[in-house]
């Protein structure tokens, strides 16, 4: 079968699984790009807002660009320059399989056939049909508890703390002071996936496997860190009372259900990891 026969046979949802769980700021957070207060608040940088309630939430993408790098990254997979600006600061790499073999060979992943990355996160060629996206991020919202929490503390702008930072001009010493918006340490934040798991032609393509590769992502993000300024200490987060099960079922695998079925008792990232395997860490 050559490889366009490969994409065009049936494809078909057998399930989707559902994966929620707490992110805890445990240092400030500062994910930029709200302006709502920018223009009036004279602050250097704010935090990105739901424009109707103001509150701070963590956007999908923020989630999934992140842990998808750090994946890319700890898995030491080619890179790919995507932008060329002119600023070499804005320079951005990232992962993309370029041919249809890589993208459906052997992948990284034990026991799944095809490029896990691209398979989870999504890829986007303009040479080769690929599949659904598997994964869903959705935005991060505060918990109701977090909401009463920073509405108690008395601070310039609703949520949030303001940080002020002193820039030194390391010649003639001179400081320059700078101030950041961002989500108190302590703020918790509702966290929701969805994985879709499909078959191709009738063949289960073993989607499920993916969520070792998922919830590797989360441990490397605990390591790591989320929005800006990571290397001054902000961004610090854990995962809490994280849940995997089944959203809707028509036809998955027993492997699948068992593998979920093993997890009912996990609820830190460390021991979902335990159950699924971690393939960032060879054996
Ligand atoms: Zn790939």
């Amino acid at each position: 079968m050559s490889a366009t026969d490969q994409n065009q046979a049936q494809v078909q949802l057998l399930g989707r699984i559902s994966i929620r769980a707490k992110l805890r700021a445990l240092s400030g957070l500062s994910i930029g790009g709200g302006d709502l207060y920018s223009g009036c608040s004279g602050l250097d940088q704010t935090v990105v807002r739901d424009p109707i309630t103001r509150e701070p939430y963590v956007p999908g993408s923020s989630l999934k660009g992140k842990m998808r790098s750090l994946t890319e990254r700890a898995l030491g997979l080619n890179l790919k320059e995507v932008e060329r600006p002119q600023d070499p600061r804005q320079q951005r790499f990232i992962h993309l399989c370029g041919r249809a073999e890589d993208y459906q060979g052997s992948g990284v992943l034990p026991g799944y056939r095809g490029c896990p990355v691209c398979h989870l996160y999504g890829s986007s060629p303009r040479n080769f049909a690929v599949l659904p996206t598997r994964l869903l991020t959705r935005d991060a919202f505060l918990h109701p508890d977090s909401r009463v929490m920073l509405l108690k503390r008395t601070a310039e702008l609703p949520f949030t703390e303001v940080k002020t930072e002193t820039l030194v001009d390391r010649i003639s010493a001179a400081s320059t002071p700078r101030q950041r918006e961002r989500v108190p340490a302590g703020a918790v934040f509702e966290a929701s996936w969805s994985l879709a798991c499909y078959s191709r032609g009738g063949e289960d393509l073993q989607d499920h496997k993916l969520l070792a590769l998922f919830f590797a992502g989360l441990a490397l993000l605990e390591d790591d860190y989320l929005g800006g300024q990571g290397s001054r200490g902000y961004g610090r987060v854990a995962f809490e009372e994280v849940q995997a099960s089944v959203l809707q079922t028509r036809a998955l695998s027993p492997e699948a259900a068992q593998l979920l079925e093993g997890l009912k008792g996990a609820r830190t990232v460390a021991e979902v990891l335990k159950v699924t395997g971690n393939p960032m860490q060879k054996s």
